[in-house]
């Protein structure tokens, strides 16, 4: 069974008001948004990956999750299991990527717990406070919003096969995967002027699809406009573009925009923060369905293409 299939089959109905039934990237619990990722060695991490830096991953996909939603995250709990014998200065290490991460995020460590098993594994719940108009959904893009997109996209997919050489811990190549770019100061932006909003971690098409279809809507992509780092222009120079788009965790944030509103909007990203219009929100009688409208003006084929850890 996919993924999603077991949460809808099995989890849906355990859910109680504020679960949004299980269909947004946060919860909705006592005025605060809350969500949960879990990092595991081997499936999210690399063992071979400095150790801070999977510290400060494992707040960041979280963290990613709470700015999509328009919310300013404020606190997290912990919960570690660690292998048998790790050393302090290990540990240390892993305090320090928090301590980082915290000073950039304004995160806080509220509690948790800690214990040994068979391998890393790190799981965070994070609390974040709703912007002004509340938590910003999957559901609100309207036809003819255009569509937005942070960051660069495909650099997860890239980093990862460049981690798994095991570089120094600097290197640029592997740095995406082992510290992913997050938006961290886009929730102002998101809160005021998205109608809809999610962190891509399935890979941008299946996360198009996901803000799609919870809306209603089609998403129409142009492949020219989605933004590249060089690695990624390479990697498209190599006619890998499909794999870019359907790689996996950018974590960038993925967001909907009343034409009107597009103005303002882009005056109000902060500087140095890279913000692209890859697209428009348009009815087709599909609902839910992304295409990608390559060079040729004709759509990319691209299969069902998105991250399932059941797969
Ligand atoms: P995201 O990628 O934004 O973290 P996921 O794809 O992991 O979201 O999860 C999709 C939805 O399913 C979310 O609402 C999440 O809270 C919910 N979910 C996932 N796993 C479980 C679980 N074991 N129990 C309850 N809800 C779950
Ligand atoms: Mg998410």
């Amino acid at each position: 069974m996919a993924e999603f299939d077991i949460i809808a089959r099995y989890f849906a109905p355990l859910a109680g008001p504020g679960a949004r039934g299980l269909q947004d990237d946060v919860a909705a619990y006592a005025g605060q948004v809350l969500t949960k990722d879990i990092l595991v060695e081997g499936t999210h991490f690399l063992p071979t990956d400095p150790i801070d830096l999977v510290a400060r991953k494992a707040l960041r996909v979280n963290l990613s999750d709470i700015v999509a939603k328009g919310a300013q995250p404020t606190a997290y709990m912990l919960g570690l299991v660690w292998p048998k014998g790790t050393r302090d200065e290990t540990i240390a290490n892993f305090a320090q990527g928090l301590a980082a991460e915290q000073a950039l995020s304004g995160v806080t460590l509220l509690g948790g717990d800690t214990t040994v098993g068979p391998l890393l594994m790190i799981s965070v719940t994070m609390f974040g406070r709703p912007g002004p108009r509340g938590i910003i959904g999957r559901g609100g893009a309207q036809v003819g919003d255009r569509v937005f997109v942070t960051g660069t996209i495909g650099d997860g997919l890239l980093g990862l096969k460049a981690a798994q050489a095991v570089p120094p811990a600097d290197d640029i190549a592997a740095r995406p995967y082992r510290l992913p770019q997050v938006a961290l100061d886009i929730e102002t932006v998101v809160a005021q002027y998205a109608t809809a909003s999610l962190d891509i971690s399935d890979g941008l098409v299946a996360d198009a699809r996901h803000l799609a279809s919870v809306s209603g809507v089609a998403i129409e992509l142009h492949a020219n406009k989605i933004p590249l780092s060089d690695f990624g222009q390479l990697a498209k120079a190599e006619g890998r573009l499909v794999d870019l788009i359907t790689g996996g965790d950018d974590y960038q944030v993925l967001f909907t925009v009343p034409p009107d509103d597009v103005e303002a909007m882009a005056k109000a990203v902060p500087a140095g923060r890279q913000v692209t219009d890859i697209g428009a929100v348009v009815t087709m009688s599909d609902k839910g369905k992304v295409e990608v409208i390559g060079t040729d003006g004709h759509p990319l084929t691209i299969g069902p293409g998105g991250w399932d850890h059941f797969a």
